[in-house]
């Protein structure tokens, strides 16, 4: 019997695991892929984000960002109008990132399976049961389960079987030219280029561009009319286009629908939609996932009923939502594309 266990070796995976470790928990982290794996993600690590890395996981390897520093955002509305935010940030490969994060959890004393999917889970009194798959099925139990296992959570999928609002981006990284400044990450609102955002920004020797849409069959279709617009307006010149990536975020425009979880299982990062606006999740994943698993200690060292930790949970999680809920509103003022209606 594992105290925690931990579905997904992302930020808010790691994270989770490392903080129960360190708390003397027996944690078991499961991650579907072979680390490194890839995760489609621009990969900005905004101070929020190297905050909370650095104060649980120590400094960054300083081989780990890429060449290219973040220096902002500059946001262009649908009316042409530009705002530009300026704030010192990293840039790192999710790839080497997140398989650092999860070594770093391992060395903590998680017990980290690579290869293994969680399938299920089913809550029984006093544990949970997983199941889980890796060259066949088999069983763990816990007392609590964190499922940090992004977009598509597969636990979340198994306890509310109707989320299915997705967007879904794809972006190509290219060689060549833009006269754009390749220190800021450009979004840009024209509901012509996306039916979310459409976005530029330089990764070592990359030119990337993406789009996000609601509807998969006309993706590449505004990927082109976006690359069209910024060769005119921007000299864009692509000698070649090296790789194309999907990806998938939780479409959370209209309100703010947090979903944290039920009786022994929390949900944390993407897998509770915590999100900003402008497609920045890791800051939240990392700080809800050490939120989860304070959760679940707090649950233990005070011996309270397990009908509390949802309640734990929501109390830390509190600020970091409204945090989100600032966000949200903030954009709107930017751009009426970006409606906030409410909150949960
Ligand atoms: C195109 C794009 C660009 C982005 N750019 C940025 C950016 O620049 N900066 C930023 O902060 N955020 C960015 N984001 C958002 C960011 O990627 C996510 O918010 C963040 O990765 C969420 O972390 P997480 O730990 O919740 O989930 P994830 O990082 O998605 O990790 C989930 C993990 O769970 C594993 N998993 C999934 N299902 C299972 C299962 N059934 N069993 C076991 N393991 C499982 C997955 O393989 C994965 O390793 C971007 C997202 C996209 C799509």
């Amino acid at each position: 019997m594992y105290d925690v266990i931990v579905v997904g070796a992302g930020p808010a995976g790691s994270m989770a695991a490392k903080k129960a470790a360190d708390a003397g928990c027996k944690v078991l982290l499961v991650e579907k892929m072979q680390l490194p794996r890839e995760k489609s993600c621009s990969g900005i690590l905004i101070k929020k984000s190297i905050n909370s890395v650095q104060k649980e996981f120590g400094k960054i390897p300083h081989n780990l960002p890429c060449k290219t520093k973040n220096k902002g955002i500059i946001i262009t509305n649908e009316k042409n109008k530009q705002f530009k935010f300026e704030s010192e940030g990293l840039n790192v490969w999710r790839s080497s990132f997140d398989q650092w994060l999860s070594s770093v959890a391992e060395e903590s004393g998680v017990e980290v399976r690579q290869s293994t999917s969680a399938i299920s889970y089913e809550e029984k009194e006093n544990h949970v049961v997983v199941k889980l798959q890796c060259n066949g099925t088999y069983y763990e139990k816990a007392k609590v389960l964190i499922a940090c296992d992004g977009a598509t959570s597969k636990i979340k999928r198994s306890l509310r079987k109707d989320q299915t609002n997705q967007i879904l981006t794809y972006q190509t990284f290219c060689r060549g030219t833009i006269d754009l400044d390749g220190s800021f990450f450009y979004a840009f609102l024209d509901p012509k280029f996306s039916q979310y955002d459409a976005w530029f920004n330089v990764k070592d020797d990359f030119l990337v561009f993406g789009v996000g849409v609601k509807e998969a069959a006309l993706i590449k279709d505004y990927h082109s009319r976006f690359l069209s617009f910024l060769a005119s307006e921007f000299n864009a010149k692509i000698q070649s286009s090296v790789r194309g990536e999907i990806g998938i975020l939780p479409y959370i425009m209209n309100g703010y629908n947090t979903d944290l979880g039920e009786g022994r299982v929390l949900f944390a990062g993407e897998a509770a939609n915590f999100l900003n606006p402008m497609g920045e999740g890791i800051s939240s994943a990392l700080i809800t996932g050490a939120m989860a698993a304070e959760s679940a200690v707090s649950l233990f060292e005070d011996n309270l009923n397990i009908h509390n930790l949802v309640d734990l949970y929501k109390n830390r999680v509190a600020d970091e939502k409204e945090y989100m809920i600032r966000q949200w509103k903030f954009l709107t003022n930017l751009s009426s594309r970006f409606s906030y209606l409410n909150s949960d």
